[in-house]
């Protein structure tokens, strides 16, 4: 999907320069000579970058960004005010009216497209926040929502490369109010810092004196650890040659010399957001990966998670010579239970069955639910007849304390318990789990609460 930027400015020949710029980069322009107009497009349609000039008649650029950052629905829409380059303090209002960059006039044509292609990319991942908050009400201002993603974007950890002791000074003092900064002189102890710490954000000085700030770019971009670091560069006018190699092998972005401290802020704020996001949704997978293999009712394991896991610990035994065993436990009459106090009483049996489980098996065992009322635990190194001892404990452990169905109940439980081992060379899970399974059916039909071996 390409980007939708809306140009907004009220001279005619500024906006369709503008357009024709980003049109050969495949953006999809809109336009808009006032600030009411851009309001009025904003309300109807979705705009991913706007472009606003700051002088305008009647509603000014100022009161334009306030409005959209103002309104719930639509201030995650990234705004770039384009400033006269002889108004500093413009900067200072716009960052106060909630724009996220700046571009200054004339528009240089690589600021342009690197200011609004960051941007554009960061809209996506606002887009996203928002389409996942629950309600429209909630426009992602829940826990994780765009809110909070704002306000934990406000604060960054930066390491800053730069052996100019006064402009490392400058920098710090221009950051260190919302930002902690450290900096290092040399691109190697950079790297060892990066090993040691972990940061948000790397600035990087292009005109290190007997250092190349672009190598160690490409360093960052290449180790494992700080693959997706976001990384800012500072660039003396008129190096643009090494400009666009850093930002062709990843850089993430730019600040030109001398530095803007309010352009910096508004750079480093949104590779920050980049940066928390992606950490977000890295966190989110590895909670999805921890759900694949649990059983959501107990948090033993899962099937799935057993038989990829069984397959591999009966290789490794069979190849070493070693001993493994498997327990496999079904609770008698289960059925039973829910019939009589109900479907919520059955999970609170198995709950505790599970517990009571886990109590009973050592740390390198497997212990899973492998679905229904049937658990399964897997013994490395271990022989039938310690795996015996084991399944006996489990078994007199569930006998031996009646569960609590409900606050008013308690009922005596028990388990069949079917055992088998790791014995024959041509031994697949397959076969040691259906003599575990075979030993666990002549459990039951000899009686149940009791424990039977595998007779293999
Ligand atoms: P047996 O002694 O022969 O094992 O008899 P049983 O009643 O335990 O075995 P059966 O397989 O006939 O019944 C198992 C019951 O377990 C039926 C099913 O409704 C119940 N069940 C399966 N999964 C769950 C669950 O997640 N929660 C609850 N509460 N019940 C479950
Ligand atoms: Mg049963
Ligand atoms: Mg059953």
């Amino acid at each position: 999907m390409t980007a939708r930027v809306l140009v907004v400015d009220d001279i005619l020949a500024n906006v369709k320069l503008l357009e024709a710029r980003l049109t050969a980069e495949y953006f999809e322009i809109l336009t808009a000579n006032s600030g009411r107009a851009a309001l009025d497009i904003i309300s109807r349609e979705r705009v991913d970058v706007v472009l606003l000039d700051v002088m305008m008649p009647g509603m000014d650029g100022f009161e334009v960004c306030r409005r959209i950052k103002q309104s719930p629905q639509h201030a995650h829409i990234p705004v770039i005010m384009v400033t006269a380059l002889d108004q500093p303090s413009d900067k200072v209002e716009g960052l106060e009216a909630g724009a996220d960059d700046f571009l200054t006039k004339p528009v240089d044509d690589i600021a342009l497209i690197t200011r609004v292609r960051s941007l554009a990319r960061l809209k996506v991942l606002a887009d996203e926040l928002m389409m996942r908050a629950s309600t429209t009400q909630d426009l992602g201002f829940g826990p994780g929502g765009i809110a909070e993603w704002t306000e934990a974007a406000a604060h960054g950890h930066v390491l800053l490369v730069e052996d100019h002791p006064r402009s490392a000074q400058r920098i710090v003092d221009g950051l260190s109010k919302t930002h902690s900064v450290v900096v290092e002189r040399d691109p190697q102890a950079a790297l060892m810092r990066m090993a040691e710490q972990s940061f948000d954000l790397l600035i990087v000085s292009l005109s290190l004196s007997g250092a190349d700030g672009l190598r160690l770019c490409s360093q960052v971009r290449s180790l494992d650890r700080t693959r997706h670091m976001p990384i800012v560069m500072m660039v003396d006018p008129g190096d643009e040659a090494r400009l666009l190699r850093g930002l062709d092998m990843g850089v993430n972005d730019y600040v030109l010399r001398p530095l803007d401290r309010n352009e910096l802020l508004a750079r480093i704020k949104t590779q920050i957001k980049r940066k928390r996001h992606a950490d977000l949704l890295r966190a989110k997978l590895d909670q999805g990966m921890e759900h694949a293999i649990t059983d959501p009712l107990t948090g033993l394991h899962n099937r799935r998670y057993m038989e990829s896991h069984l397959a591999t610990l009966v290789n490794q035994a069979t190849q070493s010579g070693r001993t493994l065993s498997v327990l496999v436990a079904d609770i008698d009459f289960f059925k039973n239970v829910n019939d009589t106090y109900g479907h919520d009483a059955g999970d609170n049996v198995l709950r505790e069955f599970a517990t009571r489980l886990r109590r009973n098996t050592r740390g390198i065992d497997l212990a899973c639910r492998l679905g229904g009322e049937e658990f399964v635990i897997i013994m490395p190194d271990t022989e039938l007849s310690r795996a015996m001892q084991v399944a006996e404990r489990v078994r007199a452990c569930i006998a031996a304390e009646p569960f609590q169905v409900n606050q008013q109940s308690t009922l005596a439980v028990t388990a069949s318990v079917g055992v088998s081992t790791l014995e024959r060379r041509d031994d697949t899970p397959d076969t040691l789990f259906k003599r575990a399974d075979t030993a666990l059916y002549t459990a039951k039909r000899s009686g149940r609460n009791r424990v039977v071996a595998d007779a293999a």
